[in-house]
């Protein structure tokens, strides 16, 4: 199987298949639920199940698993085979309906944020017919939502699905106000995935790589991203034949995997696939960063997904890009051409400036993480400040909307919504900007913030939920209103001029724009315990809720492991830190410190007033640092057991960032300086140049 168009979704329970293994009937029963999500009966699941399982064990699976995403940010699964014994002592492969429908994976362990205590009631997985199921390795996996018994979801994938539902609702009210009889709105999605590759020997003896993802320690190498040489550069062959690999993997699974290419930072590359329906993007995008990892392995690398794996060097992103469309295909962030369709086009884009506005704090806390703090702002990737980039033209055609004044001055006619065609603007101009945290480019927006390890459906949920409640209050105000287009009119221009303060079209890496920003009353929320308790605000609580995307307890449940997650993520960083310095670092200083001294005392024994410049130089100053070392280290571990008293999650995290954080950077800062200086023999860690450009 070489042809890429013969590979392309061989391993994908899609709708061809489905259309030539399914009796009629059943064929039609499932499109009736993948379109309009009718329940399946459980007669059809019966078939649908067994034709699903002959197909997959003719393509080698033996075993299947209902695939999920727990709050972990990773996949789960648990597997069991198709075996059953018969009365005889035999064994025939079965998969019943009910298996395919429904799951109980012992999840007691799994976070739930205190939605289901340990003793309590299982969860359970429920299929997801909308995402294909398809074979890894030797498993079926089934695409589900995980809930708890009482319906509360305990996963990432269940409100992003209600959130689908949210939009689609409420667009569909706004779209029939235009005549239009669309059967269905979906979001669309198409991630651009950064990541880094190193070597795996290297890899494996560094604690801080295999422990958090992150180098912890590591002095600054001669060179690094300041040419620009390794950005869209020639692909090493190594990377090249990974790269080919992990593309024939996933075209087999059906994911658009489309352009790669190396990034800014040495040793790191992207990948960005065409884009899907938003759940089914979200889905790719898990098993893409999933493919990512186990293919470098067999290469002799490891795929690095975190977000700053490398302190000094670019670290790793994601870009969402995001639009809405019909379900005939039509894209609702299309200017396009007539009176008619700029004039929808203008209220979807107002639902979006007006969604950003309105919930900035929620789409900045869809994409926090402790490894995600380490970029936003630092000049890297766009500043926690939430703006968004429309580009010159487009924001002069909705200020003139505003000022009622002509666009083009040579026409001299006021723009008038649903009469007058929009002024053309030219869409390549409005990708330039690369600075913005939210940037419309042309026909799609790209919200940059996102960190490269966690899953997109965070971003997404807040995404569609907010354009979800724009459009409602949009739909409210215009349904039955005979004026329509005065209506629509006024609406927009009042929309515009109520949001415009979010439309910031600069250098966002600019200190000068944070300053500007902060006149406009924007938010700008740091760090992740600096962004959290937003999330748990009466007016996101009731966004939510009003939705049917998470109810309070949900939301609140989320707040609590977000905050736990951070706290956990920092504390085993500082306890790895701890242990690198006691076990590796203070003792190879002290062995090259004592490996000098003794040939000081040999050179002197030799030749009786010999220079020693170089070794007691370096004597003293090793000596003092690790003093500091030995005195930094044991305030960090001071540090870690002086948590605050009693259980509550946002102090605890607060005191990690104020507290912890900075004894681990002062920490580190008297490590890097003693690497420099210490014979590359004795230091116990490949050091950032053999990791980076593989010099040692
Ligand atoms: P670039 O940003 O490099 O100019 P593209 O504009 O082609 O590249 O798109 C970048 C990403 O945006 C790709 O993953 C692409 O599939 C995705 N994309 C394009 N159109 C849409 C859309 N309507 N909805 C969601 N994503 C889209
Ligand atoms: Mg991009």
């Amino acid at each position: 199987m070489n042809k890429v168009s013969e590979m392309f979704g061989s391993k994908v329970f899609n709708i061809a298949v489905m259309k030539e293994r399914l009796p009629k009937d059943v064929y039609k029963a499932v499109q009736n639920t993948v379109k309009n999500g009718k329940r399946l009966d459980s007669n059809v699941a019966d078939v649908v199940a067994n034709s699903m399982k002959d197909w997959a064990i003719e393509n080698g699976a033996t075993h299947f698993t209902h695939w999920f995403q727990p709050m972990t940010g990773v996949t789960a699964e648990k597997h069991d085979s198709f075996i059953s014994p018969t009365d005889d002592g035999h064994i025939i492969m079965e998969f019943k309906g009910k298996e395919l429908v429904q799951g109980e994976p012992d999840a007691s362990s799994f976070p739930s944020g205190g939605l289901r205590a340990t003793f309590e009631a299982r969860g359970y997985t429920a299929w997801d017919p909308t995402s294909f199921a398809f074979i890894k390795g030797k498993t079926l996996c089934i695409p589900t939502a995980f809930c708890s018994y009482g319906g509360e979801a305990l996963d990432k994938k269940t409100p992003l699905l209600r959130s689908m539902e949210a939009i689609n609702r409420q667009a569909l009210r706004v779209l029939k106000l235009f005549g239009n009889d669309a059967a269905s709105v979906k979001t669309t999605v198409g991630p651009e995935q950064e990541y880094f590759l190193v070597d795996k020997d290297m890899y494996d003896k560094r604690p801080d790589l295999l422990y958090t993802g992150r180098t912890l320690f590591g002095a600054k190498p001669p060179k690094g991203q300041e040419l620009d040489d390794h950005y869209f550069g020639t692909i090493k062959s190594r990377v090249a034949a990974f790269m080919n690999e992990l593309n024939e993997e996933l075209w087999k699974l059906g994911i658009l995997a489309k352009t790669e290419h190396n990034e800014v930072a040495p040793a790191q590359h992207e990948l960005a696939p065409i884009f899907a329906t938003t759940n089914i993007a979200t889905d790719h995008n898990q098993l893409t960063m999933e493919l990512m990892q186990r293919i470098a392995k067999k290469h002799n690398m490891v795929c690095l997904l975190h977000e700053k794996p490398f302190a000094g060097v670019n670290g790793s992103g994601k870009h969402n890009n995001w639009s809405i469309s019909t379900s005939d295909g039509v894209n609702l962030l299309e200017p396009g051409e007539t009176p008619h369709e700029n004039a929808q086009f203008l209220l979807f884009l107002c639902a979006v400036i007006k969604a950003v506005d309105d919930y900035q704090d929620l789409l900045r806390i869809s994409v926090a993480s402790a490894g995600n703090d380490h970029r936003l702002g630092a000049n890297e990737a766009p500043p926690a400040v939430v703006s968004m980039f429309l580009g010159d033209e487009l924001t002069e055609i909705l200020e003139s909307i505003v000022s009622d004044s002509s666009y083009d001055s040579k026409e001299r006619v006021q723009m008038k919504i649903g009469v007058h065609v929009l002024p053309r603007f030219a869409k390549d101009t409005t990708d330039r900007n690369r600075t913005s945290p939210f940037a419309f480019t042309g026909n799609k927006f790209e919200f940059r913030m996102l960190g490269s390890s966690a899953s997109v459906s965070g971003a997404n949920i807040v995404l569609n939920t907010a354009v979800a409640e724009s459009l409602k209050q949009f739909a409210d105000e215009l349904e039955g209103r005979e004026d329509f287009n005065d209506a629509l009119h006024e609406l927009i221009k009042r929309v515009i001029k109520e949001h415009k303060r979010i439309i910031f079209n600069g250098n966002g890496y600019d200190d000068a724009w944070i300053a500007e920003a902060e006149k406009r009353g924007l938010l700008n929320l740091k760090s992740t315990p600096d962004c959290l308790p937003y999330y748990i605000l009466e007016k996101n609580e009731k966004l939510f809720s009003e939705h049917k995307v998470l109810s309070p307890s949900e939301l609140n449940a989320r707040y609590e492991i977000k905050l736990e997650t951070y706290s956990k993520t920092l504390n085993i960083e500082a306890l790895t830190m701890v242990d690198m310095v006691n076990k590796d670092i203070l003792p190879a200083i002290a062995e090259f410190i004592n490996t000098l001294s003794q040939g000081v005392n040999n050179k002197k024994a030799a030749v009786p007033g010999a220079e020693c410049k170089y070794e007691e130089k370096v004597i003293s100053k090793l000596s003092a640092l690790a003093a500091l070392i030995c005195d930094k280290c044991e305030a960090l571990d001071k540090a870690l057991c002086a948590l605050p008293d009693g259980d509550d999650a946002l102090k605890t995290a607060v005191y990690y960032k104020d507290v912890v954080f900075d004894a681990m950077n002062a920490l580190r800062e008297s490590v890097d300086e003693a690497e420099v200086i210490t014979d590359r023999k004795y230091w116990p860690y490949p050091g950032y140049g053999e990791l980076l450009f593989g010099v040692r």
